[in-house]
Order: C-alpha cells, then sequence, then structure tokens
C-alpha cells in the first residue's frame, strides 16, 4: 500500500474536493487554492514567468467552480473549472506530496 492510495473521494463542484488516503489521513482543498496549484504544463510556464494562472481564483476565490471532475485512470482526477481552464490531472499521489510537504492550504486530519 503506497500512502498515496486513496480510500475514498468527494467532489462539491460549489465548495471542495475531499479525499481520504487508505492510511486513514484526510485532506479537503479549497476549491480556488486547488485551482491555483493547476500542475499541467501551461500552468507551470505561467508560474514559471510569474504570471497570474487564474485570475478568478486570484481576485474572486469565492466564485471559483469546478464544473466537470472525471477519473484519470486510478490515479489522479481531471478536473475542468468554470473560469475556462480544463488541462489539469491532478494525481493523488500529488495531493498527498501537497499536504505533506503544506504546498497547498488544506484542512487535513491525521490518524493519532
Ligand atoms: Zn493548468
Amino acid at each position: 500500500m503506497a500512502d498515496h492510495d486513496i480510500e475514498s473521494i468527494e467532489v462539491d463542484r460549489s465548495k471542495h474536493v475531499f479525499i481520504e488516503f487508505a492510511d486513514g489521513v484526510t485532506a479537503t482543498f479549497d476549491l480556488a487554492p486547488l485551482r491555483l496549484a493547476c500542475p499541467c504544463a501551461e500552468c507551470n510556464s505561467r508560474r514559471q514567468k510569474g504570471e497570474t494562472v487564474s485570475i478568478m481564483a486570484e481576485t474572486k476565490p469565492d466564485d471559483v467552480r469546478i464544473t466537470t471532475a472525471t477519473m484519470a485512470g486510478a490515479w489522479g482526477l481531471n478536473l475542468d473549472w468554470n473560469d475556462g481552464h480544463s488541462t489539469g490531472i491532478y494525481a493523488f499521489e500529488k495531493l498527498r506530496y501537497w499536504i505533506d510537504e503544506y504546498i497547498v492550504e488544506a484542512h487535513v486530519t491525521r490518524p493519532t
């Protein structure tokens, strides 16, 4: 069992993405931080150039919505956003890395 295996996942397209990992760690990601962390090549390139990846997520974070969420194989989530962006695939391994390394803001619980 890898620590990024998934026990359950719940996408609330207007509020958050909740993930329970197989080792009992849970993470709830608000949508704006998740949008801003989009790992696709286009967003990586924008970040490297110092450009914003989503004006909406930066200026109106409460307006950010997921329009479509689909599984990317068994290893990640493909999220489409209401700012028109749809190329990001969020690998569960990456989501786990983000919370373990405090790279992306999330509400995290860990088993004691
Ligand atoms: Zn992207």
